[in-house]
């Protein structure tokens, strides 16, 4: 995986070592359907399931987000905007009829790894079809997404 990203922090990796571990696989950094710009951390095509990990910064986590001090209106403004863009987001995909899952970088990923693994199992297209997820995987597929 020597062509990884910023986004291969320690709990995104925690998670998708966990999620491989079980057996499960997916794709990494995949461009969400109708947003090129935009990605979700872990995607499982078949059973169109896109899930993110959050920065708590970032993201507005409620038990550790912080408002700067310094810059404090432009800190708001782009925290917000974030905030606002992942609703956005997971709206526009759900519209689209996918699944989204959201993890803060707080949460146990082991305990994430179980809530995937669950809903996989009630979604169509679960996980033991999911090693022929080429076909679709294809469709959305750029130089910036991988493969695990
Ligand atoms: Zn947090």
């Amino acid at each position: 995986m020597s062509r990884q990203k910023r986004r291969d922090t320690g709990p995104e990796m925690q998670l998708r070592r966990t999620l491989h571990r079980m057996g499960l696989r997916y794709r990494v950094n995949l461009p969400l359907p109708g947003m090129p710009r935009r990605r979700a951390d872990v995607t499982f095509t078949r059973a169109r399931l896109a899930i993110f990990v959050d920065g708590c910064f970032w993201h507005r986590c409620p038990r550790h987000g912080t408002d700067p001090a310094n810059n404090s209106s432009w800190w708001a403004r782009k925290l917000n905007s974030n905030v606002a863009r992942d609703r956005e987001t997971d709206e526009r995909l759900r519209e689209a009829g996918w699944n989204v899952l959201r993890f803060w970088e707080h949460e146990d990923m082991s305990e994430a790894a179980t809530r995937v693994a669950a809903l996989l199992s009630e979604l169509p297209g679960n996980t033991s079809s999911t090693r022929d997820d080429e076909k679709d995987g294809n469709t959305y597929e750029d130089k910036g997404a991988s493969r695990e």
